[in-house]
């Protein structure tokens, strides 16, 4: 089975993508950080691929939690052949973001840059600064609109 972690900051949208992903409400989606401590596993159907995704903690959370946040989502991480890295960089990068890329570098796993909440083509803007992270071209995507999934899904089927 082809599985693939989805991970970032508190907040970014994970959950919601892997809800939009799956097709059902699975993962609590919220503006609190730290509500997904544990990885939640969904499978998804894509053109004949089965692939289960990894819904995981929001990364440097700076609470009491990120720790075994982290030590989950790296165990994650071991078992997918690829993770999607999903940034909101409407609200620009952060130190978490840098952390959390400096981390999956040496997690050395082949890394799909997202930036999510790309609700309409003049966020696209946004996307240039995600270059930065050095993991390649960002993926630009809404969650909430169902925008750059088959693109993000295509990215995801080069690396299965
Ligand atoms: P997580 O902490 O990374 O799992 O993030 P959530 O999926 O819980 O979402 C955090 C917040 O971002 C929620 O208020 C979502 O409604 C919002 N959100 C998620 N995806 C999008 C999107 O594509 N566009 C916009 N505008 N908001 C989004
Ligand atoms: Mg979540």
């Amino acid at each position: 089975m082809h599985k693939v972690a989805i991970v970032g900051r508190p907040n970014v949208g994970k959950s919601s993508l892997f809800n939009r992903l799956i097709g059902r409400r699975e993962a609590v989606v919220a503006d609190l950080p730290g509500v997904t401590r544990d990885v939640k596993d969904g499978l998804m159907l894509y053109e004949n691929h089965r692939i289960v995704l990894m819904d995981t903690g929001g990364l440097w959370s700076g609470d009491e939690w990120e720790a075994s946040i982290r030590e989950k989502a790296e165990m994650a991480i071991e078992d997918a052949l690829a993770v999607i890295f999903v940034l909101d960089p409407r609200e620009g990068l952060t130190a978490a973001d840098y952390e959390v890329a400096d981390w999956l570098r040496r997690l050395g796993k082949p890394v799909i840059v997202v930036a999510n909440k790309i609700d309409s083509p003049k966020h696209d803007v946004y996307l240039a600064e995600l270059w930065g992270l050095g993991f390649g071209d960002p993926v630009g995507i809404s969650a909430e609109h169902a925008r750059g999934l088959d693109e993000l899904m295509e990215r995801v089927l080069q690396n299965l």
